[in-house]
């Protein structure tokens, strides 16, 4: 039985606790879905608020260079590349992830013009298969998608294998992949790996030089609290930049794009992959929390999400006996920074939960899903969020008839 004054104790011996005040969370809130969007760091307001009222009202154009407008995008890429264990100027922050997806996907099909397979999990995230279906169609049919059920990547990769595309962190169980294992399995078969660290990136330790990653792709709006549609990266290895041939090809890609010149020439680098004019804005907020991430250990931050994850899973089980199936693997080795339950309620079980304050969201067709963020998260509030859980069972809040209706966002 665990009460509610270990939790107390841990949160008074939490080296991390000091975050928690350089986010703005609201009173009444427990925030269990920084996985889908990250909080909003104190100091975006001010940051943003300068780049629109001083340097866009009375800079103007004259930001672009006086402000460093130009330069931002490279200086917040820098920032993630370290978190990601990436060389720096082997990453971009441009785009969203899909279209960060399909430049990188269709770069791979172009080096691997000879093979025609593409291998996934069937239970990947909908926009990376997306992507993946409409660059085989746009490419006139040439080639396959390969679905993989889970634990079942390793046989689907094979000698016709072009791209090996993964999710590093699934977004509906949390399972986490052995990016290192599958990356080797990958190139010994000819294949280039590309991985999404959508729920990677500021959440789980990623070193993808050690893992010799080729491509990855990532978000900015999750774990790195760049604010709602904030910028997404895109990773190549260094070694593969010379050869990258990108199948968008934009002014700000081109070599010299103040030369106006008509044939396009790629930016030495990864430099191509910036394509166009880059959200300033967007950009400015991502700074801020990319900034934030670099200064916390993430060492700290996995032990305590891991602590998390098992805390919550048995304080639900405590006030909830046996109602909820746990999917996230039991083993730490295998899981990232959330906790997902299945219930054949759980869209309406979220909606109860949600009134009640207690955030966290709904993933169809039947899975709760709490996203663990050791910056902003206490040990208390798992407490109260299950204990809140329990009573919405106990009672049968649920049940109300306004939680019957999905909302378009889950
Ligand atoms: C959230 C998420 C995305 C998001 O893609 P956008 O284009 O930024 O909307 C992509 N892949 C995975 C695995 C995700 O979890």
């Amino acid at each position: 039985m665990l009460m509610r004054a270990a939790l107390e104790l841990l949160d008074q011996n939490d080296p991390l606790a000091p975050f928690r005040d350089r986010f703005a969370l609201p009173p009444g809130v427990i925030y269990l879905d920084g996985n889908s969007l990250g909080p909003l760091p104190r100091a975006t307001v001010g940051r943003v608020m300068k780049v629109v009222t001083q340097e866009w009202g009375n800079g103007l154009i004259r930001s672009w260079n006086d402000a460093g407008w130009i330069d931002l995008a490279g200086k917040v890429a820098d920032g993630i590349a370290r978190l990601i264990g990436a060389a720096k100027g082997s990453v971009v922050v441009a785009d969203s992830t899909s279209v960060n997806l399909f430049k990188l996907l269709g770069a791979a099909l172009t080096l691997r013009s000879g093979r025609s397979v593409i291998v996934s999990e069937r239970n990947n995230f909908p926009t990376d298969l997306y992507v993946a279906q409409g660059l085989a169609a746009f490419l006139g049919g040439r080639h396959t998608l390969r679905l993989a059920e889970p634990g079942a990547v390793m046989k689907a990769i094979g000698d016709d294998t072009a791209v090996v595309m993964l999710s590093h962190v699934n977004y509906r169980t949390g399972a986490m992949h052995d990016m290192a294992a599958i990356t080797r399995a990958a190139q010994d078969h000819g294949a280039l790996m590309l991985w999404d660290l959508a729920h990677s990136a500021g959440a789980v330790p990623v070193d993808l030089a050690a893992a010799d990653a080729d491509l990855a792709v990532g978000c900015g709006y999750k774990f790195l609290n760049g604010g709602p549609g904030a910028p997404a990266f895109l990773y190549a290895a260094p070694r593969l930049h010379a050869e990258l041939r990108l199948p968008i090809t934009g002014w700000l890609g081109h070599a010299a794009p103040f030369a106006f010149e008509t044939e396009y020439r790629a930016a030495p680098g990864l430099g191509q992959a910036v394509v166009g004019t880059p959200p300033v804005l967007s950009l400015a907020a991502l700074q801020v929390g990319v900034e934030l991430a670099l200064e916390a250990p993430m060492r700290g931050i996995r032990e305590k999400s891991l602590r998390q994850v098992v805390l919550l899973a048995e304080l639900i089980n405590q006030a909830a006996p046996g109602v909820f199936h746990c999917i996230t693997p039991i083993d730490p080795a295998q899981r990232g920074s959330q906790l997902c339950l299945s219930h054949p309620d759980a869209s309406a079980i979220m909606q109860a939960l949600i009134a009640r304050g207690v955030i966290g969201d709904f993933r169809a067709p039947d899975i709760l899903r709490f996203g663990i963020t050791p910056l902003t998260l206490s040990y208390t509030e798992l407490w109260n969020a299950a204990t809140t859980l329990g009573a919405i069972m106990a009672e049968g809040a649920w049940r109300d008839p306004s939680f019957a209706v999905r909302r378009t966002v889950t």
